[in-house]
């Protein structure tokens, strides 16, 4: 994940836009207001759009961008400047992201090495040991794993004593200093003030944990089956080290990653011991977040290898519960939530962004993962290929147990599932989870319908009534990051290709390829300098690039350049560029129009003429636009076919 992905994750681009003064109001899936960018207060035509983080003034301007556009254009900055400034905001520290330096490599190195070294250690206490072999008999009998597995996946015990394994180590050569960076011990503080080091992991089955590319990076520790003090975790893990940062690691991915690509399906359970345990039963696309938490960058990280994710939730434990959990709870405060947990509506808002598909399986109660396929593996399998989408689950979770005819729980349920359908950017989702929820609770369809359109205006008295209709909602479509990306990656190993894409361009009496096609800031500073390379006669247009992007572009540059190799002649590379081109440009003209129209509606029915008037002419001219790209379109493609 770039900085900039990080950064954008990281920032709502709603708090941003209030905060310059900009009164928004939610207008289906977007919201609108009056753009502080130039001077109109009668039209509201700046809208953003929360789920890609982007917003468009269609008046004056005519232009739009992400949270770093709307920064530059408000406080007259570069992009390097907004992105430190938005990123100090976030949290994200730039330095650290950037590609690791000589230096810095070389310490991961030896801190790797270290890691390593320790794995060692608490292997030898797990086979070598008295207190070691309890550890050992609960890892064979109660977790039924074996002797291979055990070795392959690296267990092993932290002795009891305090300092077990600081002085191994320090005889060994390594600092204090190295313990403390690899996160192996921890400093405390006693009495009398002074500060000593002490092992971090005592008593406890130690976990390996490794990076996506099976770097050590840290340990989870299990507490030890006998250990009956009240006052230990279960688990707890390294502490955030350079290596170990829990919010990008997923336990078991660098052994899951090619099983899930090739099933492409992730399933995701909750314990360290379950994923051994269902890799060892040879379900093997199976990883667990740090602990409880998932986090949007997890996802991120996941969906390099695929987009289907199963979350396997133990129904007794707090994932289970945590994922109803936050439905009453305001909207505002979710979407601040940086480390969101289980919960359905942080989880349909990282669905929605990340174009994943998630869903949730129903373990039987009381049953772990590696219980179920002890029992029987077939079960497993048929768990998670029942696993429902995660409004489904939802409603299946509230009904459980309850008497859907009653007609107080048919409106606790609807309270309850009403808005998380409403967030759903999609919508035929919508649709077809508002008949669902009709069907299950037996309600009419309509009397649901109503209740979902608290931002539209209400009719005044004596005026004609809204139709039964709803207005045309706004439009849910976003600017297409994917698309975007793909065209931007094909140019800047092709950028020959673009001078031919804007006589295409040209000939069909079109715009050529300018940066207002592009929606995210770091593309449209991308396509600029492409351009001026191809203006310089630039022959490298990669030293060009590094040359003149601000530092921080080379990670998106990298990324857009590693994609997949571009496939088939040029001709046929020509048309796919072209038809992503127009297809852009299309969806930004259906935007404007959708908005347009449902702001006509509204002037309607509150009762404004000269608004709808205006509104009417903006509509003819879009509609206008919009066939005549239409017809551009049906000439290219017949020219293709000739
Ligand atoms: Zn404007």
């Amino acid at each position: 994940m770039s900085s900039i992905d990080e950064i954008k994750a990281r920032i709502d681009i709603l708090d941003l836009v209030n905060e310059a003064g900009v009164k928004l109001r939610r207008s289906g899936r977007n919201y609108l207001g009056f753009c502080p960018f130039h001077e109109n207060k009668r039209t509201p035509a700046f809208v953003v759009w929360p789920e890609s983080g982007t917003w468009r003034c269609f008046g004056e301007c005519n232009e739009g961008g992400d949270i770093f556009k709307f920064l530059m254009k408000k406080e007259g900055i570069d992009f390097k400047e907004a992105l430190q400034r938005l990123a100090e905001r976030a949290g994200v520290t730039l330095e650290r992201l950037q590609p690791e330096r000589p230096e810095q490599r070389e310490e991961h190195e030896r801190l790797r090495t270290l890691l390593e070294d320790a794995m060692q250690f608490y292997r030898h206490h797990l086979f070598n040991t008295a207190a070691g072999k309890t550890a050992l008999d609960y890892l064979l009998q109660k977790r039924k794993l074996t002797l291979p597995t055990i070795e392959a996946w690296g267990l092993g015990y932290a002795p009891p004593g305090y300092e077990g394994l600081l002085k191994h180590f320090t005889g060994r050569g390594y600092s204090e200093q190295d313990l403390l960076d690899a996160g192996l011990v921890s400093i405390i503080e006693d009495q009398g003030g002074s500060r000593r080091l002490l092992d971090r992991f005592r008593h406890r089955i130690m976990i390996p944990i490794r990076d996506e590319q099976g770097r050590l990076a840290g340990f989870g520790a299990r507490i030890h089956p006998e250990d009956t003090r009240q006052d230990q975790a279960k688990f707890i893990n390294t502490s955030e080290t350079p290596l170990f940062s829990k919010g990008r690691l997923l336990y078991g991915l660098d052994r899951a990653r090619k099983p899930i690509r090739s099933a492409d399906q992730a399933v995701i359970v909750e314990g360290y011991l379950d994923v051994i345990a269902l890799h060892q039963a040879g379900f093997e696309n199976v990883i667990s977040p740090m602990g409880t938490a998932l986090t949007e960058d997890q996802l991120r990280l996941l969906k390099r290898f695929t987009r289907r994710i199963v979350l396997a939730l133990d129904p007794d434990t707090a994932g289970q519960k945590a994922i109803l959990r936050g439905l009453e709870a305001a909207r505002a405060s979710m979407d601040r939530e940086q480390e969101l947990r289980f919960d359905a509506r942080g989880l349909l808002r990282h669905e929605a962004r990340l174009q994943a598909d998630l869903r949730v399986a129903n373990l039987p109660d009381g049953l772990d993962p590696d219980e179920i396929v002890e029992r029987n593996p077939d079960e497993w399998k048929q768990l998670i290929a029942e696993a429902r989408p995660i409004v489904a689950h939802v409603l299946e979770t509230l009904l459980h147990n309850r008497n859907a005819d009653d007609p107080k729980v048919k409106t606790d349920i609807v309270q309850q599932m009403l808005p998380l359908i409403e967030d759903l950017p999609n919508p035929v989702e919508r649709d077809a989870y508002r008949q669902m929820l009709a069907r299950r609770l037996k309600v009419d369809e309509r009397s649901l319908l109503t209740r979902t359109a608290p931002i539209l205006p209400r009719a005044r008295p004596g005026r004609t009534p809204p139709r039964q209709s709803q207005p045309a909602a706004l439009p849910v479509r976003s600017p297409s990051e994917s698309v975007e990306s793909a065209c931007l990656s094909l140019l800047l190993r092709r950028p020959d290709l673009l001078p031919r894409l804007d006589r295409r361009l040209q000939e069909a009496s079109l715009a050529p390829l300018t940066t207002s096609d592009f929606g995210y800031t770091a593309y449209q500073l991308l396509l600029e300098l492409l351009q001026k390379a191809l203006e310089q006669d630039e022959a490298e247009l990669t030293q060009f690039v590094q040359r003149h992007a601000a530092e921080t572009l080379h990670e998106t540059y990298a990324g857009l350049i590693a994609q997949p190799p571009p496939k088939g002649n040029d001709d046929r590379l020509l048309d796919e560029l072209t038809r992503q081109i127009l297809q852009l440009r299309r969806q930004a003209l259906n935007d404007h129009l959708n908005q347009f129209r449902f702001l006509q509606e509204e002037a309607q029915q509150q009762g404004n003429t000269t608004l709808v008037a205006e509104y009417q002419k903006i509509v003819h001219d879009y509609t206008r636009l919009l066939n005549e790209l239409d017809a551009a379109r049906k000439k290219m493609s017949a020219n293709r076919r000739e």
